[in-house]
């Protein structure tokens, strides 16, 4: 069955607590989520900020070829009619084809939140429709609280919906505002209101239970056919449903149709598009996108998957656009080695006993406290070591660095590093912001005249973690850096009880990998970790 996706992302989304979107990411967001197939997009709410408005202002410029651009409001305040309402008229010029409107369902919220009688509510709810309608809009209509408010008096929650459709709401939303209706009860009081009424059934189900999703597939399974959802599950609180998870579990598993199986391949990418535009890194052990979601570490997982994999994956990865990872780790066997060879092209070139000493120095490294999840470049490095041991770009003699403070004028460092390279030895002196930049400075100089490539090398990303921190101030680290040469990016790792040690063994690492890729005929690993 065609079922029909409204995204909020850009409305509840911005309501989570790490989230915020400027306009511009706004609309470059709206016309990812057109381009994905998304039927309806909720820019947000043009009667409560004036980024909402500035948004459906430029959002009028925006070439939208499938999705209806949605604006959010509420019914109007009891103590003004309709027309005159500041609220309600905000959401007709804002000018977008559709309107959510948001209405009380539960007794309690009417008496309490709004302090008016029950009927009163009905009025509201029916002449803000009514009132939508009548300028052309498709109205969505958002049962807030339908749940609880169903839970706590079933004749007045339906009541407000019969308010809303017989006033001309082309959906009637339900929506679990607290995120804490358990599955089952929610399956049958969707059920329920299917038998009651005809038309388009919606559900807006939050994640405060950690069954958004459960929820959502619930109430399609007995009749709703519009869902709602954030992409990545943002959202207040604890998020909404997970939107790309449920567009997935739609396609592949119910055999519903959404955005359509050939746009499902572009999901990885409109979640990873999304989360770097919240700058929030998007969850590893996300469902369907992360990128642990197909990453196989133990042994035995490893080499069945490399037989076939739907051995320990639910799906294959490609139709969501993802990628199987086999990860590197002291969990290792020898089948882990051989899929990253084979994935460099490297398999081929290695006999069984280089491939032994390999697997056998990955895990004295690892021992010593190194680790290649998430450092494929420093393994990179290992695999072509292996393939051509004797071959050097350069050997470090010596380095030595030097910090000072005085004066207003800040901590400055300097370095000097000696190399042994193909040239002859090489000293040079820089100075640096801090130690490591002026010793990335002193190799940049060093190497440039005979390797001016490295001159495109940078840093992106550095995370350094503590191993043993019963030492205190004197454990050891691991530094994991992220560097980028405008083509590719890459993570290097180094480990030392000295933290100025352990980056420099990462970025020693990172030139030695661009000198080495540059000069092996073998390709570079092609699906970086970008
Ligand atoms: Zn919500």
């Amino acid at each position: 069955m065609r079922i029909y996706t409204f995204d909020t992302t850009l409305r509840d989304g911005t309501q989570g607590e790490a989230v915020s979107f400027s306009v511009d990411d706004k609309l470059l967001i709206a016309q990812k989520l057109d381009e994905f197939g998304i039927d309806y997009i909720e820019g947000g709410w043009p009667g409560s900020n004036p980024k909402d408005k500035e948004f459906f202002a430029r959002a009028k410029d925006l070439r939208l070829r499938h999705a209806k651009l949605t604006a959010f409001g509420a019914t109007r305040l009891a103590r003004n009619p309709v027309h005159a309402d500041a609220s309600v008229l905000a959401l007709v010029e804002a000018e977008t084809p559709v309107v959510a409107v948001f209405g009380k369902t539960w007794d309690f919220h009417v008496r309490r939140a709004l302090g008016i009688e029950l009927d009163e509510n009905l009025v509201l709810v029916a002449d803000t429709v009514a009132f939508l309608k009548s300028h052309g809009r498709e109205v969505v209509y958002d049962a807030e609280h339908f749940f609880d408010g169903y839970i706590a008096n079933p004749d007045y929650a339906l009541k407000t919906l019969e308010a809303a459709h017989t006033a001309g709401a082309d959906v009637l939303c339900l929506c679990d505002t607290n995120g804490g209706t358990q599955t089952p009860r929610l399956r049958d009081i969707v059920g329920e209101v299917r038998r009651r009424f005809d038309g388009v059934i919606g559900i807006h189900p939050h994640n405060d239970s950690e069954v958004a999703v459960a929820n959502a597939l619930a109430a399609i399974e007995v009749g709703a056919t519009h869902v709602q959802g954030c992409m990545n599950g943002y959202g207040e609180r604890c998020g909404n449903a997970n939107l790309s998870a449920v567009i997935a579990n739609l396609e592949l598993k119910l055999g519903h149709t959404t955005v359509g199986r050939e746009r499902l391949t572009d999901l990885t990418a409109v979640c990873t598009f999304i989360a770097e535009l919240a700058n929030l890194p998007l969850r590893g052990d996300q469902p369907f996108v992360g990128k642990s979601a197909f990453a196989h570490k133990g042994g035995v997982h490893v080499s069945a998957v490399l037989k076939d994999s739907a051995t320990y994956e639910h799906i294959p990865p490609k139709l969501v656009g993802n990628r199987q990872r086999v990860l590197v780790s002291d969990l290792a066997g020898r089948g882990n080695i051989m899929y990253k060879l084979d994935q460099h092209g490297l398999a081929s070139r290695l006999d069984e006993n280089a491939r032994r000493a390999l697997l056998d120095r990955v895990k004295q490294l690892e021992y010593e406290g190194y680790e290649f999840e998430s450092a494929e470049g420093t393994f990179e490095l290992l695999m072509r070591e292996a393939l051509e041991p004797g071959r050097r770009f350069f050997d470090v003699e010596s380095y030595e660095v030097t910090m000072r403070s005085a004066g207003a004028d800040g901590p400055r460092a300097t370095a000097t590093v000696t190399l042994r390279t193909d040239a002859g030895p090489v000293s040079t002196t820089a100075a640096g912001h801090g130690p490591f930049n002026a010793l990335h400075e002193c190799l940049c100089k060093s190497l440039a005249t005979l390797y001016p490539q490295v001159a495109n090398i940078r840093l992106t990303d550095y995370k350094v973690r503590v191993l043993d921190s019963y030492k205190g101030t004197a454990a050891k680290v691991r530094v994991l850096i992220e560097w980028s040469d405008h083509q590719r990016s890459w993570s290097t790792v180094g480990v030392s009880d000295n933290v100025i040690e352990a980056s420099w063994r990462a970025l020693l690492d990172a030139f030695s990998l661009e000198l080495r890729r540059a000069q092996d005929s073998a390709p570079a690993l092609a699906p970086a970790e970008a």
